[in-house]
Parts: structure tokens; sequence; C-alpha cells
């Protein structure tokens, strides 16, 4: 049990692969002799997922972290800035409703009761419009920086949208030229137990056994160490969010200057809803439903109908058809073996939270790496913790956006609202908020899968009807109203300043952004 950790072994080169690698790699800096390995073994015969388009603002600093230049990042991975997530139609299914959910949080979100005030005076405008700059941004397609802003740095707060195939092969050119990371592209085909239980190697098709002290696995929905090896159970969430299908398309621009969408667009659909994601050179866009609801043929003429109503040319590729089993695994880190990306489980892209997930895991791995056998007892019930904690938020997160609809022509909204469906705690907060807005007393871990600010957005956005609005601190009125004019104001100088995203991301590709 004293056995220093020398040797890590990630199976996997999706992004969860790669984005391990990356982060561990840099902060144990692999590249130099005597430091911990780390080996990256992917299969020639399993190409990796592919999807997975939009990001958090996280990533800026996972990117930073790893020491890759955010230009080249834009250059490579056709990455376009993403301010956040306007859904469209999920109130009660009229389209030409919305509320965005931005990445900025409120201006004096902590300082005023904002909510008491905006129900009071601006109930008719949009919660997020009157709180915060960043729609302001999003309406007409503006870059969340300018063009001198050094990398990484942000006017307003951004995640990326980009091409999950050219990411990985980014992240894999970089761990390798960089990073120290040892690769292998080969095939795995067996796992051998030592004596005590733990992953002694893994047979493999070219280079013979391989040995590590710590395995991690990146294998995708196949999970095959943690999943099939081990036999860790998925805990299915299906009987609280219903999707477990997806279409995915590629969709050419009518022209090359079409502008670029600065936010992710989410638009509901009878039993689903579709994502639709600007990247430089096309949009990605896809249905994701639940099989319990409609079948294939029909999930497929909603999105066909969707892609002509919202301009696609008429000739397309057929959409690619995606299966998952909505879930985690309640424990992640077991023995010598844990599991990072969708081998970990998987649940609905809504709020693009699994590479956010990745992020987390493999920065948490990083910064505990146990120097022993012994101590990987204690950080692993940690990291279970931890990670138990963040997927039952997430689920709760995500679950709220069915709950406050009122749809009501298809039984997959009506169900998605009934008691038995929803978490308990979400429950108990959902009766707590009638009388106060979310806070931080609702969230209190170090690292929130989602703050305060990102339930308000949601639920005020959806129409929620406090039982009274909350008077504390709604005696300072002018308080909240110097904050809202604060956000109005920024809006319309940052609306002054900053390009279109296309005009940045054009700017980034010709001439670069100045490198920290
Ligand atoms: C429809 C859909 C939409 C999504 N949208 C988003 C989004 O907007 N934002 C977001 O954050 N996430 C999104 N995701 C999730 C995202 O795609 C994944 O979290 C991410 O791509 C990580 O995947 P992965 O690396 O875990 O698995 P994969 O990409 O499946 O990689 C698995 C790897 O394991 C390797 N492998 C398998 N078997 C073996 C073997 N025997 N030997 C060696 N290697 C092996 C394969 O070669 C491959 O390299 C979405 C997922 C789906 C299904």
């Amino acid at each position: 049990m004293e056995q220093s950790i020398k040797q890590v072994v990630i199976v996997g080169g999706g992004s969860a692969g790669w984005l391990t690698a990356a982060l561990i790699a840099a902060e144990h800096r692999s590249d130099r002799p005597g430091n911990l390995q780390v080996t990256l073994i992917e299969s020639p015969d399993v190409p990796a997922i592919g999807v997975g388009e939009g990001t958090w603002p996280s990533m800026r600093d996972t990117l930073r972290r790893v020491g890759v230049s955010e230009t080249e990042f834009f250059r490579q991975c056709d990455a376009s800035f993403k301010q956040g997530t306007r859904f469209r139609g999920w109130v009660d299914g009229d389209i030409g409703h919305h509320y965005d959910h931005p990445f900025v949080l409120p201006e004096g979100y902590t300082e005023a009761n904002l909510v008491a005030q905006w129900r009071r005076q601006h109930a008719q405008r949009p919660f997020a419009e009157v709180v915060c700059f960043q729609s302001t941004l999003c309406d007409v397609g503006l870059a969340p920086k300018q063009p001198q802003t050094p990398e990484f740095a942000a006017v307003a707060n951004y995640g990326y949208h980009l091409d999950a195939g050219k990411f990985g092969v980014f992240l894999r050119q970089h761990c390798i030229d960089k990073l120290g990371v040892r690769h292998l592209l080969d095939h795995m085909d067996g796992v051998n137990a030592a004596d005590n239980g733990d992953i002694a190697s893994l047979s493999t098709r070219l280079n013979g056994l391989l040995e590590a002290d710590l395995f991690i696995d990146c294998t995708g929905m196949a999970s095959l160490l943690l999943g099939q090896h081990y036999g860790i159970p998925l805990r299915s969430e299906r009987e609280v969010l219903f999707n477990d299908s997806a279409l995915a398309i590629q969709v050419p621009y009518p022209r090359d200057d079409t502008p670029i969408a600065s936010q992710t667009h989410s638009v509901a659909q009878k039993n689903g809803w579709i994502w639709d994601i600007g990247l430089p050179t096309r949009r990605g866009v896809g249905y994701v439903y639940s099989s319990a609801h409609t079948d294939d043929e029909g999930a497929r003429s909603e999105l066909l109908a969707y892609l002509r109503a919202s301009g696609a040319p008429e000739e397309l590729a057929e959409p690619r058809q995606l299966r998952f089993a909505p879930g985690y695994r309640e424990t992640l880190w077991h023995r010598n073996c844990v599991a990072v990306g969708l081998s970990s489980g998987f649940i609905e892209p809504l709020e693009a939270s699994a590479l956010a997930l990745v992020e987390m895991s493999a920065t948490m791995l990083a910064e505990q790496m146990p120097a022993t056998r012994a101590d990987m007892v204690l950080v692993a019930e940690r990291f279970n913790r931890a990670f138990r904690y963040r997927w039952s938020r997430v689920i709760d997160f995500l679950k709220l956006h069915y709950v406050l609809s009122t749809r009501d022509d298809q039984r997959y909204w009506r169900e998605h609202r009934e008691p038995g469906s929803i978490p308990d705690r979400l429950l108990e907060q959902l009766r707590l908020w009638r009388y106060q807005p979310p806070s931080r007393y609702d969230f209190s871990q170090i690292e929130e899968m989602f703050p305060s600010a990102s339930y308000q957005y949601v639920l005020y956005g959806m129409g929620f009807e406090p039982a009274h609005a909350s008077e504390r601190g709604s005696d300072r009125p002018a308080v909240a109203e110097q904050f809202f004019r604060q956000a109005a104001d920024l809006g319309a100088r940052m609306a002054r300043a900053l390009p279109s995203n296309r005009t940045l991301i054009e700017h980034i590709h010709e001439v670069g952004l100045t490198r920290i």
C-alpha cells in the first residue's frame, strides 16, 4: 500500500481522455524525467463520439492551464464564442418567446434584492435583460471581447462552441508535443487483476501488457474498466430526465459572411428540444428526444421541419443517430480505477455540463493525485463524494427547466411535471423559492455546478410566480434601480465598442490575439 504513484494510464482518446491527460501532465510536468508519467491509449477501431460542441467559461481556464494558445485553438478547432444559452418555446411552446441564461452574473448580484424590484417595476421585460447586459450583446451577434483583449481575457464572460473532432486532434498534438504524454494507438483487449483486486495491467493488441498505478477509464459509454471490468452500475435517471436519443447534423451557412450566433439556441419541440450552435464554418444542430414518447421517424420529421424553417439548404446529409442511457455511476473511483467523461455517465446536454464535469474531474485528479496507493483510498472517497453531489445538482438544474414549463400539448411535457419524477431536493427548493429567491444559502459547496444566479435566470425567465415577492432588501429600491441602469449602460457602451462574433474570429484567424 505504500507503493508510490508514478504511472498513470488513460484508456480513451476522446475529449475526456485528452483533457484529462493534458491537465494531469501539465500539473505534474510529465515532460521532465522522473516525474509522474502519463500514457494514453486509444483504439484505432473505436471512434470518439465526435459530438459535444458547447462548453462553459471554465474551458478558458482549462486551456490556459495546459498552456495552449487561444489563437491556435480558434484556428484549429473551428471555434467560436459562446455567451450563454437562449431558450425558445420552453415556457408554453410559443417559439416566439425566449429567455436567456447568460454567463455574466446580474449587476450587483449580492448587493440588492434585484428580484423584488424587477417584479415590482419591470416584470413586463425579461429578467435577464433587466439585470444583466449580456442579452443585449447576444441579440446582435456581438463578440465578448475586443481584438486587443489578450488571450483568455474577457470583456463579457464567455465559453466556446467548437468542432469536437478537431478539438480532440488539437489536444492530442499538444499533449504529445508539449506535455510529455506518451501516446499509443492500440486496442485494449483485456483487463488483468492483481491479487488484491486492483487492476495490475491492460492487455493490448500491439504493445503487450500495460502496467500502471492508476488507470483512468475514458472509454466512452462502453465504460470498459469501471463499468464492465468492475461491474459498477449506472444509476438510471430515466424517470427524471426522459431523453435518451439524439439526431445530430451539420448545416452549411447560406453565405460565407452569415452572422455567427453568440449563444447556443435551445428550441423546445414536441418530445424534446433542438440545439443550434454557430461555428465559423457551419451550424451544428441536433434534436435530443425521448424514445418513450416519439419514434425516430417522428423526431427526424420534427428536426427537418426546424431546419427548413431556420433557412437550412434543401440538400443535407442524413442526421446521425445517437443513443444514451441517462444516468451516472455513483462510485466513480473504485480501487485504482477512476472514470472520467461518458464512462462515468451522461445526461442530456441541455446545459452543456458534460465537458465541464470532465474538466472538474481531471482538475481534481491532477491536483489531488495521491502520492501512494494507501492515500488513494482517501482521495477516492472524497472524489466520489464531490462528484455524486455534482451529478445530482446537474440533474436538479436540468429538471428545473421542465418542471417550470406550462406546455400542455404533449404527454412528454405533462409527465415531466409529475411530482413523482421530480427529485426531492428540487421540490424542497421550489417550495422555499416561493418566499425567497435562490441564493448562496441554497448552494453552499465551494465549487457548485451552477451558481444561484443560474437558478434565478431560469426561474424568472420561465415566469415562476412566488407566493409573494420577498420584501427583504426591497426597502432600497433605488439601489436595485441603480444596478439596472448600470446593466443598461454597460450594454449600450459595449454594443458600440465590440465587434461582431464573425469579425473578431476572422481577426483571430488572420492576426491572432495577444498572448498573456
Ligand atoms: C448528443 C450529444 C450531445 C452532446 N453535447 C455536448 C455539449 O454540447 N457539451 C458538452 O460538454 N458535452 C456534450 N456531450 C458530451 C460529450 O460529447 C462528451 O462528454 C465528450 O465528448 C467526452 O466523450 P468521451 O471522451 O468520454 O468518450 P468518447 O468520445 O466516446 O471516447 C471514447 C474513447 O475510448 C476509446 N476506446 C474505446 N474502447 C477502447 C479500447 N478497447 N481500447 C482503447 N481505446 C478504446 C475510443 O477509441 C475513444 O478514443 C454530448 C453528448 C451527446 C451524446
